[in-house]
């Protein structure tokens, strides 16, 4: 119930890998015939992603996953157009390699704007329009959100920002090989995607650079991925991703219907059978396999560590804030009060998930949730036994 933090490696992905780290383990940069091999296989694999995503294949730069490949949209873009200008726009809603990026930017010279969501998690595309001015270079807006599941309307974000004349970056790391996506159809300047969200290997993922756009490299050291990415490829994880990415577009027809019937039975069971239950992000702009709730009267944590105990893993928050007490930025950002935000659990359905599975983790948080109410002094319709 955990598949958003990350996803398994497919039995074929391996399988497909394997060669590329034992026999055909050549350097794609080298001049022989073993590093020639692997610079072919390295540049199959670009090209099988470029056409998956209607990409030519020059524009997928390989970087270490979806942390790397916005930081390199982000801060590369921001460095090759200072000039043009210093003001970047991104939402209140991002990633936290998304956000902090552009935070690191706004303390060396830059100015941010982050636009604020409506209580389903959306971008206000007024607020946009609003936001834009003469020196704004880019627009870095999270494709589909990672918690709530809220998917943004990209392609009139980039109309009002191309009219502007800005670039816009796309977070669609958990959009990619979830969901068809189309870079030429999005018309999109940048965008973010990570192998391990789908079934590839951990530690891999590109950066789409539309051609015609300008970035800087973070990392430098060679002529690597046309010079915007110094270092030995990856030549398996390349593979590996690229395999991911067909076997996902290729069960695509099959699995969203089916990941979206098994969401929607979720949250049709959770809010019928658990009273004082929201929904959070939108109810139909959402990804196929999230469900985000919060449940007032309990803390996130205590059903979290209730349901590991019953095997099931979930996330409260984000994986990345919880451990920490302080609510989600993107719980906040949607107005959701504090306390409330507090009761939120995300689950994120996968390719192994069944109907008996879901029925499991909805009669266990169930039962968690009354077992936690009943110690709750909170609890409106608790035991009361003190009051009479
Ligand atoms: C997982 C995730 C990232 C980070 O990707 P990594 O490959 O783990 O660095 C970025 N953005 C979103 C929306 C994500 O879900």
């Amino acid at each position: 119930m955990d598949y958003a933090a990350t996803t398994p490696v497919a039995p074929e992905v391996l399988e497909a890998m394997a060669p590329y780290m034992t026999e055909h383990f050549g350097n794609p940069s080298s001049i022989h015939s073993f590093g020639r091999e692997a610079k072919q296989t390295l540049e199959k694999a670009r090209e099988t992603i470029a056409t998956l995503l209607e990409a030519r294949p020059e524009e997928i730069v390989f970087t270490s996953g979806g942390s790397e490949s916005s930081n390199l949209a982000i801060k590369g873009c921001a460095e090759a157009y200072s000039r043009k200008g210093r003001h970047i726009i991104t939402t209140s809603v991002e990633h936290h390699a998304s956000l902090d990026a552009v935070k690191h930017l706004s303390k060396n010279g830059f100015e941010a704007t982050y636009l604020p969501v409506d209580r389903d998690g959306l971008v206000d595309l007024n607020a946009l329009k609003n936001a834009l001015r003469d020196d704004t270079i880019l627009v870095s807006v999270i494709h589909a959100n990672n918690e709530v599941g809220t998917i943004q309307p990209v392609k009139e974000i980039v109309e009002i920002a191309h009219e502007k004349g800005a670039l816009v970056h796309v977070d669609s790391v958990q959009v990619v090989g979830s969901l068809p996506v189309s870079v030429r159809d999005l018309d999109i300047d940048l965008m973010s995607m990570s192998a391990h969200k789908f079934y590839g290997p951990k530690g891999m993922g590109g950066l789409y650079v539309k051609r015609g756009v300008r970035i800087l490299p973070l990392i430098h050291g060679g002529p690597h991925e046309k010079k915007l990415r110094a270092g030995t490829q990856n030549v398996a994880g390349a593979v590996g991703m690229a395999k991911a990415l067909e076997l996902a577009v290729e069960r695509m027809g099959d699995e969203v219907p089916r990941l979206t019937g098994l969401r929607d039975k979720m949250i049709e069971e959770i809010t019928s059978r658990i009273d004082h239950v929201r929904l959070n992000g939108h109810r139909i702009k959402r990804l196929p396999n999230n469900v985000n709730v919060s449940v007032e009267y309990v803390e996130g944590e205590a059903m979290l560590l209730n349901l590991d105990l019953k095997g099931i893993a979930v996330s409260s928050g984000s994986a990345c804030s919880s451990g920490s007490l302080e609510p989600s930025h993107v719980l906040m950002a949607m107005g959701i009060p504090y306390e409330i935000a507090h009761g939120s659990l995300r689950f994120t359905l996968g390719r192994s998930t069944t109907e008996a599975d879901v029925e499991y983790v909805v009669s266990s948080l169930a039962d968690i949730v009354a077992k936690l109410r009943e110690m709750s002094p909170l609890y409106p319709s608790g035991p009361c036994k003190c009051k009479d």
